[in-house]
């Protein structure tokens, strides 16, 4: 058994992993990178991109069959679903040989297996043992399902399934209303599957604002979406065509599949992660807000941890992030901690939800009821809006002469709009500032100038 030193290890090629070896590498350390299936991780290759191809698909379906809207004669025939896995694939190949170019440009060793603690900085793999100076936990997470349900991968699936189904089903329960479920909802109805969403708690996408939970769910009714909030899933049957969901109070749904998409747990079973000291809870990597767990030397970062027990923003970015962190601390740069409100949330469905900072419920705990104040444009005074047939509406929060504390967006393609709202937060701009920042147009983000106009006092294009 030959032992590898290095200064730094990495357990786990996903986004905070492989972030985390760009930027040490870049700052001069010898880094090696443990990976036990591709490098990219779940982001890349089960997750953001992926999915991502899927819903632009379906964009491409919808914009087909509502062509006529547009005064363009086109007829939608139908999904390819080969066709579709072939595009996507492509996608992620392409960004999966991109990624594997810079990691070898970068002169980071990449090792090929699945490893495991044999030390507190030491890390097994095929036989061999790789020791670094600092170490990096970040095997990310996978998808959970709930006592009793048991997933089969045929009826009863989870998003990996989902990615690689080669049909498109007529019809399909998703449980779990989050980004997942709902990014999957979508996709599926602009296939042409008939879709019914059961969530638990009272809305849909339940961590954002209720206000923007209400603008999605309006669009789903208007899709035919159906979806069931505050419903609880009690047990699931295999029936002649598909599965049989029984909701607590007796409710019976019937399906082609079931989707379970309620959330993600931590990869850290079997690791050896505790036999080194390592504090866990729930399974989650404790960490402070420099991700350095309990034990000297040893850091985790991405889906993996939770910084003193919190629950924990599981995006690929919020990794990235992460990742670049750590480096820079084990170079002994100065480095902030990451303020997880100001990092942008995405659920990239049809309408697009997007957010950043504090709900209002949020804030009225923080600043007190009395001392925020919260503006709501509507994106029918948008003409980019109107351009794209598109209904939704961009919320502020704001403290009482003081500044912009949360921005809440909904509508096609509004993602984008949410960059410019992180620097609005992260920069604590007044909105006045704001309203003196000439947006272009006709864009989208001329909403979000609109909507600082309204909240300075001098609203342009709304009707009082
Ligand atoms: C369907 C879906 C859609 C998503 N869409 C988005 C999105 O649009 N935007 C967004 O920001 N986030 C999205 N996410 C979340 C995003 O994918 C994760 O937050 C991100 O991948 C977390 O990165 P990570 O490095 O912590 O873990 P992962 O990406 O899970 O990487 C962990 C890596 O560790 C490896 N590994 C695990 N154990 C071992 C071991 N013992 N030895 C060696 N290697 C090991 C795994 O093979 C994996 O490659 C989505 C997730 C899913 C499931």
């Amino acid at each position: 058994m030959a032992d590898n030193q290095s200064d730094l290890v990495i357990l786990g090629g996903g986004s905070g992993g492989y972030a985390a070896a760009l930027r040490a590498a870049e700052l001069g350390k010898s880094v090696v990178l443990i990976e036990k299936d591709r490098v990219g991780g779940t982001c890349l290759h089960r997750g953001c991109i992926p999915t991502k191809a899927l819903l632009h698909a379906g964009e491409i379906a919808d914009q087909a069959r509502e062509s006529a809207t547009f005064g363009v004669n086109a007829t939608f025939e139908g999904i390819d679903i080969a066709g579709v896995h072939k595009y996507k694939d492509g996608v992620v190949g392409k960004n999966w040989k991109g990624l594997q170019g810079l990691i070898k440009a970068r002169g980071i060793q990449t090792i090929e297996g699945e490893g495991k603690l044999a030390g507190p900085k030491t890390v097994s793999v095929n036989g061999d043992t790789y020791t670094g100076t600092n170490l990096i936990l970040a095997t990310g997470s996978y998808s959970r399902t709930l006592p009793g349900l048991d997933v089969d991968g045929q009826r009863v699936i989870t998003s990996e399934h989902a990615l690689q189904l080669d049909r498109v089903p007529e019809t399909a329960i998703v449980l779990g209303g989050g980004v997942i479920g709902v990014e999957f909802a979508s996709v599926w109805t602009s296939f042409g599957t008939k879709v019914t969403i059961v969530e638990a708690l009272p809305h849909l996408v339940p961590t954002e604002d209720e206000a923007n939970s209400k603008q999605l769910e309006r669009a789903f009714r208007r899709r035919g979406i159906g979806f069931k909030v505050g419903a609880r899933f009690e047990g699931v049957e295999h029936t002649d065509a598909g599965v049989r969901v029984t909701l607590e109070g007796g409710e019976t749904l019937e399906a082609e599949i079931l989707l379970v998409a309620v959330g993600r747990g931590p990869t850290s079973a079997d690791l050896g992660y505790e036999e080194q000291g390592i504090t866990i809870e729930r399974g989650f990597v404790i960490t402070d807000e420099f991700c350095r767990t309990s034990v000297d030397g040893v850091y985790a970062v991405g889906d993996l941890i939770s910084i003193g027990g919190a629950p924990h923003l599981q995006l690929a970015h919020v990794g990235f992030g992460e990742g670049i962190l750590v480096a820079e601390h084990i170079a002994g740069l100065p480095v902030v901690p990451i303020d997880y409100l100001g990092v942008p949330r995405i659920t990239y469905s049809q309408p697009e939800v997007a957010s950043v900072g504090y709900t209002e419920a949020q804030a009225a705990e923080k600043f007190g009821a009395d001392n925020i104040k919260t503006v709501t444009y509507d994106l029918s005074g948008n003409g980019r809006s109107a351009i794209l047939n598109t209904k939704g509406a961009v919320k502020l929060v704001a403290q009482q002469d003081g500044p912009v504390v949360g921005i809440h967006i909904v509508g096609d393609r509004v993602g984008e709009l949410i960059a410019e709202a992180q620097l609005i937060y992260n920069w604590e701009a007044l909105p006045g500032e704001v309203a003196q920042l000439i947006h272009p147009h006709p864009t989208q983000s001329e909403a979000l100038g609109e909507a600082h106009l309204l909240l300075a006092g001098k609203p342009l294009h709304v009707h009082e």
